[in-house]
């Protein structure tokens, strides 16, 4: 068996504040629980070990939804971790994705649970930016208005968490160099850590040929993050090379039917 790199955990209900048109999620919300802070505690003990066993570090949640909107099983889920450390499980990477509407909109929720979620060890927040636009993000996200990116990042420092920001590169958004470049220099910017960038992916879990950039311009854009970093903001363009490390079983996923698998298409 490959060793395992990282582990990814579904985790809360499907409910989502957004409206994206090709929602991964929707797929695997009917076996999402129905309320929040359920959690199958015994499936995601025997993972989170075993996983760390065959040599994973690095766990990220996520959600056939949006995870904040299910903060006592994220609670939970981080709280679970945080006592395996008592057994010398201790996992150095600890992430969250997000879309980042509740981090935007709601402070009490940012005051309540980001906080107690950087204790638990949880250390940076994943959000998904289509725009450096917010009313073009609102509409990606089929929402009536997207919160300032500038206040989503920091809320997340102000928890003392790191954020960073994910990008799907498709042809008709960010398609070129050039876009690219724009894209990352407003995310750096804006404040964000680390900004990493993928070309989209079809219902094979293959990158999509049709709507990705063309392989040259993703090139260029990979060529460029290597020589563009600074100490304060890390690039990454992932490409299918990366992505083969998922097919090699190294980075598995403990979906909400409770299947552990490697690919998101099961
Ligand atoms: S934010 Fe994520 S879970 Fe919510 S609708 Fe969009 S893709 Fe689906």
């Amino acid at each position: 068996m490959n060793k395992v790199n990282s582990l990814g955990l579904f985790v809360g209900t499907g409910d989502c504040n957004a409206h994206c048109k090709h929602c991964a999620g929707v797929l695997h919300r009917k076996y999402a629980p129905k309320q929040d802070g359920t959690i199958d505690k015994d499936l995601l003990y025997k993972t989170i070990k075993s996983c760390y066993e065959q040599g994973a570090r690095s766990i990220s949640i996520s959600s056939s939804g949006e995870p904040t909107l299910s903060p006592i099983a994220v609670t939970k889920v981080l709280d679970l971790i945080h006592r395996m450390q008592e057994e010398d499980i201790n996992y150095s990477w600890i992430n969250l994705y997000s879309n980042g509407i509740r981090i935007g909109n709601d402070k009490e929720f940012c005051n309540q649970y980001l906080g107690q979620w950087r204790n638990l060890g949880l250390q940076t927040l994943y959000i998904t930016v289509h725009d450096l636009n917010e009313k073009r993000n609102a509409k990606v996200y089929g929402v009536a208005e997207y919160p300032s990116l500038k206040k989503i990042v920091s809320r997340i420092h102000s928890a003392d968490l790191r954020a960073r920001a994910n990008v799907v590169l498709t042809r008709d958004n960010i398609g070129t160099c050039e876009k690219y470049i724009s894209m990352a220099e407003g995310l750096r910017k804006i404040g964000f850590d680390h900004v990493s960038a993928w070309p989209i992916r079809n219902a094979d879990d293959k990158m999509d040929l049709e709507l990705s950039p063309s392989p040259g311009e993703l090139e260029k854009m990979g060529n460029w993050a290597e020589t563009h970093e600074t100490p304060n903001c890390r690039l990454r363009v992932l490409r299918e090379k990366s992505h083969e490390s998922y097919e090699k079983g190294e980075k598995l996923t403990l979906f909400p039917d409770g299947t552990l698998s490697n690919t998101w298409c099961n």
